[in-house]
């Protein structure tokens, strides 16, 4: 059993329940959650409803939860935000976990303990759902300054608070040419820049705009958007496809691929990605057969566990290979919040001596594929176990060329396990 030793000195605030220095030295097991995104959380209310004994503290350096799941029609101003922010405070305390808000730096895993801002926590069993990193390095080298200015002034929206910059900046745009890059995979929502892209096209069309939007693409696009872009919006959108890009200078406005020499006026750089620094500070990261370090973090596909560590599971976008046969799980919210289930029912199971069976998760994505009048698709994404143990991908994708709100009904249902309510 690990020690309380930590949580009796210094008397942290915590929302959501008693300070740590009030902790009684008891034996109930404690569950760290490292990240209150759709895993995160979704793990944290699973937990505490199905596990009343534990101790569940949530560790989250926001203040409160925000949606990029329907982030595009808002930022272009089409829709409201589909869930305003929601208070982590609140969160904890409705449902009776603690949230402790802090940067997670490390973790000393022979010990079980994380160093959560100033105070280092124990737990018997930790989670970490800390989502993607952005890695510029492909594009910008070690060049500090670059780096520092592409994140302040062309600022990707894959991370929730970059959110309200992004949307400043889209409406403030009056002409000219805005680049917006399409990352090498994997990434996080791979459909994302494409519905981004229609919304962008959209509002240059409806408010008169001469502008375009030059969409450099490490791909090849998806098929149904680059029929739709050259349809539907061939004066707004220029796409180029299987571009590698060499260089950005964000001071001069330059955008270097292998072949062209690319200006701009404005620009969102989404760049490549990778798991969140905590998998790296953890020593969680895949491994090649070399045994080099690769950019995500490496698992038990059966069960979530890290590799050789039955202690700490893994949950969402910061997940690495699931199988060989299909590679990485799609990066969607809906696959991360039924990752936070399996792992919290893992969790459970264990501590409570039962050695679980394999549960294999799910995935179903809303884009939109054109707007006025508006088209939608649905990308499911289902999983089964072969007899050799390898987990088999099936992909669907369903065209509805008239929507009645099917995204905002599936967000509502996440909203629903995750907050405990669908709707401010
Ligand atoms: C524009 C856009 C549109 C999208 N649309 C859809 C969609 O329609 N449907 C869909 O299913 N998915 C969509 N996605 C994908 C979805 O947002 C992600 O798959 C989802 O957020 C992954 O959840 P997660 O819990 O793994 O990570 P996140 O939701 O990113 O949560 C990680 C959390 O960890 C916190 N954190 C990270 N490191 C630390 C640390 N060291 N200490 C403390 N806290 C930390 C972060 O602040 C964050 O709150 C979209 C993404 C984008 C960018």
């Amino acid at each position: 059993m690990t020690t309380r030793r930590d949580f009796l000195v210094g008397g942290l605030a915590l929302a959501g329940g008693r300070a740590f220095g009030q902790l009684p030295g008891s034996a109930r097991q404690r569950v760290v959650i490292v990240g209150g995104g759709w895993g995160g959380l979704t793990a944290a209310r699973r937990l505490r409803l199905a596990a009343p004994e534990f101790d569940i503290i949530l560790v989250e350096r926001e203040a409160a939860f925000r949606s990029l799941p329907l982030s595009n029609a808002w930022l272009l101003g089409r829709e409201p935000e589909a869930l305003p922010p929601q208070d982590y405070a609140l969160a904890a305390r409705t449902f009776g976990y603690r949230y402790l808000q802090a940067e997670a730096t490390g973790i000393d895993r022979q010990s079980r303990r994380v160093q959560a801002g100033p105070q280092a926590l124990d737990y018997d069993w930790l989670i970490l759902a800390a989502g993607i990193r952005y890695d510029y390095a492909p594009w910008l080298g070690d060049d500090a300054r670059a780096i520092e200015a592409v994140r302040r002034l062309y600022p990707a929206g894959y991370v929730a608070g970059e959110l309200d910059v992004l949307r400043r900046k889209l409406d403030e745009f009056k002409g000219g040419d805005l680049l917006m890059t399409v990352p090498p995979g994997p990434s996080r929502c791979p459909p994302a820049p494409y519905e981004r892209a229609v919304m962008i096209a959209a509002s240059l069309k409806a408010r008169n705009i001469k502008g375009r939007l030059l969409l450099v693409d490490a791909g090849g696009g998806m098929q149904r958007f680059n029929r739709v872009f050259a349809e539907r919006y061939k004066d707004q959108i220029q796409h180029l496809t299987h571009a590698t890009i060499k260089a950005i200078d964000p001071f001069a406005r330059t955008l270097a691929t292998e072949f062209d020499e690319i200006r701009f006026d404005d620009a969102i750089i989404i760049p490549p990605q990778g798991a969140a620094d905590i998998v790296r500070q953890a020593g969680l990261l895949e491994t090649d057969a070399a045994g080099k370090p690769g950019a995500w973090a490496g698992f038990d596909p059966l069960h979530l566990h890290a590799v050789g560590d039955e202690r700490v599971f893994l949950v969402g976008d910061l997940l690495g290979r699931a199988s060989p046969l299909f590679g990485a799980y799609p990066k969607s919210a809906h696959m991360a919040a039924r990752q936070g289930r399996i792992a919290a029912d893992e969790i459970i199971a264990r501590a409570r001596g039962v050695m679980p069976a394999p549960t294999l998760p799910d995935s179903e994505c809303y884009v939109h594929t054109a707007v006025d009048p508006a088209e939608m698709m649905r990308i499911e994404a289902r999983y089964r176990l072969r007899g050799d143990g390898l987990i088999v991908q099936t992909v669907r994708q369903h065209e509805d060329p008239q929507p009645r709100g099917e995204d905002l009904d599936w967000a509502r249902g996440l909203y629903r396990e995750m907050l405990g309510r669908s709707s401010p």
